[in-house]
C-alpha cells in the first residue's frame, strides 16, 4: 500500500484538482525539475484523527480531524485550521499546498499545512468546541510545534481556540510553549495587527495593482463575498482609502446599495442580527448575483471554487482580489483572462494573515514584542515586494498574476530542495 491509495482522489473543479492544475503550469513555465515537480505533488505528511468529545447532553461525539503537512522546505509547516461540516481530506491538502506556495511568494521561511475538523461549529456550544479542540491538540502533539508545524486561525477557528491549543500544547510538554501557534490572544503573546492583518494584506495588494491599472481609488466601487474576519477588515480598510462598499453577502444572501454602504453600520448590523442581509437601507442579494455586479474590484472572501466555469463569464468587476483560499478554478481563471479581468490570486492577496503570524513567531521566540504601527509597516513593506516581484514575473513571461505568483514561489520552493537535494 502506498500513500497514493490513502490520498484522496482530485476530483475534477475540486480544490486539489485546481491546487495540482497551478503546479503542473508552473512547472511547465518554469522548467521544473521532474523529480522536485513529482515530490510537490504529494503532502509529506496527512494525519487523520479521531476526536471523541464529550457533549453538553452527556453523551459523546467523535469527530474526525486532518492536518496535511505539504512540505518543509524552507521552514516549518505553517497554517490555519478550520471547523466546518465540509471539511475533508481533498481541501485539506489543497490548502496546505497553497500554504506552502503562499508562504514562499511572500517569502517566510516556511512550508505549508493546513488542518480542519468536520463538525458544526454553529452549533455547538464554547465548552464543546473547548473539549473538542484539546482532544484535536493531544491528537496532534508530536506532529505540532514551534520548530515542526504552527497552526493559526481559519473559517470559524478564532485567538480562543489558539488559546485551548496552546495550553493544551503547553500543558502536555510541562511548560508554556506560545509558538506552537499564532494568531492567539494578545495577552498570551499573540501580535497587535494580527486579526486585521489578511484584511490589510489584501487592501495593500489592491492599492497597489490599482495604482498600475490606472484605476483611481476615490469613488471605485467594491463588493465583498462572505463577511466574516477577511471581508470585514478588507471593506473596513478600503473606505478610509476612497473605495465604495456596494454590496455584501454571506452565507444568508446579501445586501446592496449601488450609493455605498457604511461599512462600520453593516458590521454592526451582522455583529446584532447574525447575517448582512437586511441592513436597512438596502436592497437584497443573492450570493450569484453579487459575482454578476458591475463594480471595480471584487472580494471573494469566504469559500474555494465560487467563481467556477459556470459563472466566470457572468463576472464584470475590473479586478478581483482573492481574500479567500481557491475561490476561481482554473476552467474560471481561463474565462476571467479571456474577459480581462486582472486577478490578484490568493496567494498573493491574502497573505497578509500567515506574514503577520511569522511576526507573531518571531516576537513569541526573542520574547520582545513590537507596536501595531511597527507590525503594518513590515507587513506593507513585505506586501508591496510582493507585488511589485509577482507583477514583474507577469510582465517578464507575459502571464497572469496567478502563473506569475505561482512561478515565484514554486521557483523559491525548488531552489531550496535542489539545495537540500532529495533525502537520502
Ligand atoms: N489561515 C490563514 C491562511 O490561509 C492563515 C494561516 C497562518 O497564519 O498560518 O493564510
Amino acid at each position: 500500500m502506498s500513500i497514493e491509495d490513502v490520498l484522496p482522489e482530485a476530483g475534477q473543479d475540486g480544490p486539489l484538482y485546481a491546487a495540482l492544475t497551478q503546479l503542473d503550469d508552473a512547472a511547465e513555465l518554469i522548467g521544473l525539475a521532474p523529480a522536485i515537480h513529482q515530490k510537490l505533488r504529494k503532502p509529506k505528511r496527512v494525519i487523520a484523527v479521531s476526536i471523541p468529545t464529550l457533549m453538553d447532553d452527556g453523551s459523546h461525539q467523535v469527530f474526525t480531524g486532518y492536518r496535511a503537512q505539504h512540505s518543509m522546505e524552507r521552514g516549518p509547516c505553517k497554517g490555519g485550521l478550520r471547523y466546518h461540516p465540509d471539511v475533508n481530506l481533498e481541501e485539506v491538502i489543497a490548502g496546505a499546498m497553497w500554504m506552502t506556495w503562499k508562504c514562499a511568494v511572500v517569502n517566510i521561511p516556511y512550508g505549508g499545512a493546513k488542518g480542519g475538523v468536520i463538525c458544526n461549529p454553529k452549533e455547538m456550544s464554547q465548552g464543546e468546541l473547548e473539549r473538542m479542540t484539546r482532544r484535536f491538540t493531544s491528537e496532534l502533539v508530536e506532529v505540532i510545534g514551534p520548530e515542526k508545524d504552527i497552526p493559526a486561525p481559519e473559517l470559524y477557528t478564532d485567538a480562543q481556540t489558539m488559546a485551548w491549543i496552546m495550553d493544551t500544547y503547553s500543558m502536555q510538554k510541562g511548560y508554556s510553549v506560545p509558538a506552537v501557534v499564532t494568531g492567539k490572544p494578545t495577552v498570551l503573546g499573540g501580535s497587535l495587527g494580527r486579526e486585521a492583518a489578511t484584511g490589510r494584506g489584501c487592501v495593500f495588494a489592491i492599492r497597489e495593482a490599482m495604482c498600475r491599472l490606472g484605476l483611481p481609488l476615490t469613488g471605485a466601487t467594491f463588493a465583498v463575498q462572505g463577511f466574516g474576519n477577511v471581508g470585514r477588515w478588507v471593506a473596513r480598510l478600503l473606505e478610509p482609502l476612497g473605495l465604495k462598499l456596494v454590496a455584501a453577502t454571506d452565507s444568508q444572501g446579501g445586501c446592496l446599495n449601488p450609493d455605498g454602504i457604511s461599512v462600520e453600520a453593516l458590521v454592526e448590523h451582522k455583529v446584532q442580527s447574525g447575517t448582512v442581509v437586511g441592513l436597512p437601507g438596502t436592497d437584497r442579494i443573492t450570493n450569484k448575483e453579487l459575482l454578476a455586479l458591475e463594480c471595480d474590484v471584487l472580494v471573494p472572501a469566504a469559500l474555494e471554487n465560487v467563481i467556477h466555469q459556470g459563472n466566470a463569464g457572468d463576472v464584470r468587476a475590473k479586478m478581483i482580489a482573492e481574500g479567500a483560499n481557491g475561490p476561481t478554478t482554473p476552467a474560471a481563471q481561463e474565462i476571467l483572462n479571456d474577459k480581462g479581468i486582472f486577478v490578484i490570486p490568493d496567494i498573493l492577496a491574502n497573505a497578509g494573515g500567515v506574514t503577520v503570524s511569522y511576526f507573531e513567531w518571531v516576537q513569541g521566540l526573542q520574547a520582545y514584542f513590537w507596536t501595531e504601527e511597527e507590525v503594518n509597516e513590515r507587513l506593507e513593506a513585505i506586501m508591496v515586494r510582493a507585488f511589485e516581484e509577482v507583477y514583474a514575473e507577469s510582465q517578464a513571461r507575459n502571464v497572469d498574476m496567478r502563473a506569475a505568483a505561482m512561478a515565484v514561489a514554486v521557483g523559491r520552493v525548488a531552489e531550496a530542495q535542489r539545495m537540500r537535494g532529495i533525502y537520502p
